[in-house]
């Protein structure tokens, strides 16, 4: 039997379902302030086994608090997401998860654990056929990129081939803009690249939608979408750029290591990685939307 949900637990998942997706450092603040708040016991290298603790209860929501790291600033984050391996088949059928959870949290205590899935898939969903398949679309021509993005004028030439119902450009543009809000996109100059919450929650599906255009990163062997690719023709591993940076730094003569051939592409230096994060520097703050852009943006700024 899943052990019960604590006070301290609850908390934590509560943060999560209000920012959906939160980094390690922060994710570890939180965990300290939830068993401080509610006096339990803390160990601060036990974040993983409360996790469990948590996720223990959200499968048979098909939900978990699952860790990834983000393709654009390299972090670790953990986000709270559904559990596509078991909810595959309803792929676009995502409903809304604060809606599920809020319904989770206000159940009587220990969690109500026997909701069946039924009763999930009846939950409103958060689009329309045609917003679905509009993301969908976008989807593709992000995976068949180059980059890991995708153009908003691509995407509106998409909107206008939509087999369940035509979006006109404004209408187009006001999904997108949901979507980005929703954190299943982002946006940078008008190219969508997906978030990293959409990624974690989508991988097995990605892998599986995709199996033929879709490569994993050679160093960290998750799906690899915003990379640099080898430029031998028989080779063409690819690797995320926080991994490229990860790897190549401090080395003058990048090297493919697949192939071993010259790394033609420009090695990005803005990444740390995410043990030299000071905790102080992120404490946790409740119902804060995390800002992994932002961040990143910062960073960029002073490189340069
Ligand atoms: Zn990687
Ligand atoms: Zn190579």
């Amino acid at each position: 039997m899943a052990r019960p949900l604590g006070e301290s637990h609850k908390r934590f998942l509560q943060t999560m379902m209000v920012n959906g997706i939160i980094d390690g450092a922060k994710a570890r603040a939180l965990h300290r302030h939830c068993c401080e708040t509610h006096g339990a016991h803390y160990a601060h290298d036990k974040l993983d086994e409360f996790i469990e603790v948590i996720n223990a209860q959200l499968q048979p929501m098909f939900m978990q608090i699952r860790k990834g790291m983000s393709e654009e600033d390299g972090l670790q984050y953990h986000a709270l997401v559904s559990d596509t391996n078991t909810i595959n088949s309803k792929f676009f059928y995502y409903y809304n998860h604060h809606e599920l959870l809020l319904y989770f949290l206000l159940s009587s205590s220990p969690v109500q654990v026997n909701m069946a899935e039924t009763d999930v898939t009846r939950m409103s969903t958060d689009y329309a056929d045609n917003e679905l398949e509009l993301f969908r679309k976008t989807m593709d021509l992000i995976v068949d990129s180059d980059n890991g993005t995708a153009s908003s004028t691509d995407i509106l030439n998409c909107a206008d081939s939509l087999q369940t119902k035509k979006l006109k450009k404004r209408e187009t543009e006001h999904v997108l803009n949901r979507l980005v809000q929703d954190k299943w996109l982002n946006e940078k100059n008008g190219d969508y690249s997906l978030s990293t919450r959409c990624i974690m929650e989508m991988e097995q599906y990605i892998r599986m939608l995709y199996q033929d255009q879709v490569k994993v990163c050679h160093i960290c062997h998750n799906v690899a979408l915003q990379c640099q690719m080898c430029e031998n023709p028989t080779c063409g591993i690819k690797i995320h750029t926080p991994c490229v940076a990860r790897y190549f730094k401090g080395r003058t003569d990048p090297r493919c290591p697949a192939c071993e051939d010259f790394w033609p592409h420009e090695i990005p230096d803005m990444y740390r990685s995410p043990s030299s994060q000071s905790e102080t520097q992120s404490a946790a703050k409740e119902n804060t939307a995390p800002t992994p852009r932002s961040t990143a943006q910062t960073r960029r700024t002073r490189r340069s």
